[in-house]
């Protein structure tokens, strides 16, 4: 017997009493966490990924539920015990164009007919570029390995002068029928056929080049045109830069991730940029002239007098370009910081004594204070009564 199956409802995180549109929400996240694209040659999500696919095409479809509520798992289950309802059969070509739409492309469709042309699966690498690189966009060239159609068998696979043979199984379908009794009567199920995996053909004498996957890897470098306002994480898609299409379809894509390093003074938030800069408390009291470092270089902007420690500004349309038009430009916004010099010269301190008596004795306060609680306790000479 199977192992236990978890909850439908526990694998999508959702209530029983989950309409529609929480089930699919639901399912989205987890399919795009766990989609195959996503994690190459990761068992553990292909299974995640196959367990969440499998509760939303019960849960999504009206009757399944019902069944699945009465019922529970067994509602799926033949009397042989073998049990299992055949996924094979559904049609998740429709869910995956109504969750992701044109994301993962086209190829994943199981109901597309196997033996008619078919796109190839859609690949993902990622490119490292610097913060202005991000901003600004740029070209940049990726290697990695592609496959192509092998050249000595044309792509079928089958050694020079032979052809691949009709599967004798299927009889060429590629899938294979078999029905099956339940609660709810016989249950017609088709699966991939398993002797030529769906092909329809058989390979008998495989080309040698190949070994019979019709397949040829190699290392290819590619440009990326990195546009302008893109992300962390934003991808760029290259069109039939993918895998291979079978049957004469196209390639699929090639969906290259930015991957934006961080910079030493700016950071973004969507398409604005945030900085501190410091400023002198000349500048801060007197106001005038700062310069302040952005991405266009520097810029001058004069501050207020009297402008305090952590005041924020605006520079306008100096932060990143939307993607969808580069002359809209976010903002730059600026905190400034009161710098205080560590070192001073002696002529300096001087000054700053003079300007301290002149702006409020700062530097006298707690002496001055210290003489009047002294007064006011009998400890002065002449007053018995101070201020305190
Ligand atoms: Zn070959
Ligand atoms: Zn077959």
């Amino acid at each position: 017997m199977a192992e236990q199956k978890r909850d439908y409802y526990e694998v999508l995180g959702v209530d029983k009493n989950a309409d529609d549109a929480a089930i699919k929400k639901a399912y989205r996240v987890l399919a795009k966490k766990y989609h195959p694209d996503m994690n190459p040659g990761d068992k553990n999500a292909e299974a995640k990924f196959k367990e969440a696919s499998e509760a939303y095409a019960v849960l999504s479809d009206p009757e399944k539920r019902r069944q699945y509520d009465q019922f529970g798992h067994a509602a799926f289950d033949g009397p042989g015990g073998s049990g299992g309802f055949d996924f094979n059969s559904m049609d998740f070509g429709d869910i995956f164009g109504d969750i992701f739409g044109d994301f993962f492309g086209g190829g994943r469709s199981s109901r597309a007919n196997r033996n008619g042309p078919m796109k190839g699966a859609n690949l993902r690498t990622s490119v490292r570029i610097s913060f202005e690189e991000a901003v600004f966009g740029c070209d940049k060239e990726i290697e990695l390995t592609l496959k192509d159609p092998c050249k000595t068998c044309n792509g079928t696979g089958a050694k020079p002068g032979t052809s691949p043979v009709t599967c004798s199984k299927c009889g060429g379908k590629g899938q294979v029928v078999f029905t099956q009794q339940s609660l709810f009567g016989t249950v017609r199920n088709v699966q991939t056929c398993p002797d030529c995996g769906g092909t329809g053909k058989v390979i008998k004498d495989k080309c040698p080049d190949c070994y019979g996957s019709g397949y040829t890897s190699s290392r290819k470098k590619l440009s990326v045109s990195i546009p302008a306002g893109i992300d962390n994480g934003q991808m760029v898609r290259l069109r039939e830069k993918g895998e291979p299409g079978r049957n004469g379809g196209p390639r699929g894509d090639l969906l290259v991730e930015a991957v934006v390093s961080r910079h030493p003074i700016f950071q973004r938030q969507d398409y604005n940029i945030y900085s501190t800069a410091p400023i002198s408390y000349a500048q801060a009291a007197l106001g005038g002239d700062v310069l302040i470092d952005t991405v266009d270089g520097k810029v001058v902007y004069t501050v207020k007098p009297g402008t305090q420690t952590d005041s924020k500004i605006r520079l306008k349309g100096k932060g990143v370009p939307s993607l969808r038009s580069s002359s809209v430009r976010g903002d730059h916004y600026v905190t400034l910081v009161l710098q205080v010099p560590e070192k001073i010269p002696n002529e300096a301190k001087d000054l700053l004594r003079r300007f301290d008596e002149l702006t409020g004795n700062s530097l006298k306060a707690v002496d001055q204070y210290t003489e009047n609680k002294d007064a006011a306790s009998g400890k002065g000479k002449k007053k018995k009564k101070g201020l305190f």
